[in-house]
């Protein structure tokens, strides 16, 4: 398939370049300075207490899970409009996901209604996600969190970085967790990262990402310390100084990442959002405050998707869909106890397309992606 636009393209500079050289020129490869620069560097920007540099999203919102002692027994409440690993990595922890729906047609982001409703005496945590980069409601979520004794583990994979009244994503809840894969807003390849301000959780994420050992291997090459001791099981969710450097490199120019996305997107919005077939979530949100992550778009009930993603890639442009609800997939119909009741989920799962979206989409790239929905609409009528 040639595309003329496809959903995504990564973008690196000579600077990528020459950054993920440097780890072989020193021969250090694994958990040495860059990556503690790397955190160090990132828990400034997001004005975070501690932060954890891990090897991809999965595994941060797993390790955040085990530090908050999440276990067989637990439910969790999870949306079901996210991607798979935020469930999976609850059941990867023997713990029970509890699917909760959005909060309404404009905003897609966990219903705070929905998440008193499901609440039972086994819930221990909340799982949330800030779709596309917009932040869920934190007051009201924080208020039930307080009511219930129920932590919350921020899924950031969309929001790097995306502010609420001055406090970032993955610095509100008790752990905040995020992706750098190769479409996310910053890029390792695979990597990602686990927040906190609470210093004892803090204790057990730095232990559980290496083992549960109490001492690193830069800890010993230095001198500072001899032997270890494993005060509590573990896992290996290490990143390498390759990958940290590269995360490094592009942190250096994230405001440039971050305006070109914010400018895309008002682009977008401003040739799409008097097409009457369609319509755009989180509209009445402040962008200039979001590291806005794809740009989804809401189909008339009435339009047929398929015909019109046939429509698009017939064009050449490339279109996905975020996401098939969790509690659709056969494996998870099969574990499920009891109906998810996510109805709106449900329906704008059925008629949601993400559009291309990327840093280095120039004007005409967008115009020609609006055309071409103009055209697919008007001959879908
Ligand atoms: C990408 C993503 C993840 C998983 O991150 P990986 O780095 O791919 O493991 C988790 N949650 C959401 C919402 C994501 O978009």
């Amino acid at each position: 398939m040639s595309w003329k636009i496809t959903l995504f393209v990564p973008d690196f500079t000579e600077n990528d370049l020459q950054a993920v050289c440097k780890p072989i020129q020193d021969a250090w490869l694994t958990m040495g300075s860059k990556t503690q620069e790397f955190e160090t560097r990132f828990a400034e920007i997001i004005k975070a207490k501690h932060t954890f540099a891990v090897s991809n999203g999965t595994s941060a919102l797993q390790l955040g899970l085990a530090a908050l002692d999440i276990k067989p027994g637990d439910e969790v409440l999870v949306p079901s409009l996210t991607f798979v690993a935020c469930a999976n990595s609850i059941i990867a922890q023997g713990a029970k996901p509890v699917f909760v729906d959005v909060a309404d047609e404009s905003d897609w982001t966990i219903s705070p209604e929905d998440i008193r409703r499901k609440i039972t005496p086994k819930t221990k945590a909340i799982m949330l996600v800030h779709y596309a980069g917009f932040p869920c409601r934190m007051d009201e979520i924080k208020n039930i969190a307080n009511e219930y004794n129920l932590r919350i583990i921020e899924d950031s994979a969309h929001a790097v970085v995306t502010s609420l009244n001055g406090q970032y994503c993955g610095t509100m809840g008790d752990v905040g967790a995020f992706s750098f894969f190769s479409n996310k807003n910053i890029t390792t390849g695979e990597g990602g990262m686990v927040s906190t301000n609470d210093d004892t959780l803090a204790e057990r994420i730095r232990r559980m990402r290496s083992h549960g050992m109490t001492t690193l291997t830069l800890d010993r090459h230095k001198g500072r310390a001899i032997s270890y001791d494993v005060v509590e099981t573990g896992y290996n969710v290490r990143i390498d100084e390759i990958r940290s450097c590269l995360g490094l490199s592009q942190l250096e120019r994230l405001d440039t990442i971050l305006q070109k996305r914010r400018a895309i997107y008002k682009h977008y919005v401003e040739k799409l959002r008097d097409v009457d077939e369609l319509t755009i979530p989180f509209l009445d949100h402040d962008h200039h405050t979001v590291g806005i992550h794809i740009f989804p778009i809401l189909l008339h009930a009435t339009l047929n998707r398929n015909e019109f993603i046939t429509c698009m890639k017939e064009k050449g442009i490339q279109t996905s869909i975020h996401y098939p609800p969790i509690h659709q997939f056969s494996a998870y119909r099969k574990i499920l106890d009891r109906e998810a009741a996510c109805p709106l989920t449900e329906s704008i799962a059925e008629h949601e397309v993400t559009l291309p979206f990327y840093p280095s989409m120039k004007d005409e790239d967008v115009n020609l992606v609006c055309t071409s929905i103009k055209e697919c609409l008007a001959m879908m009528k």
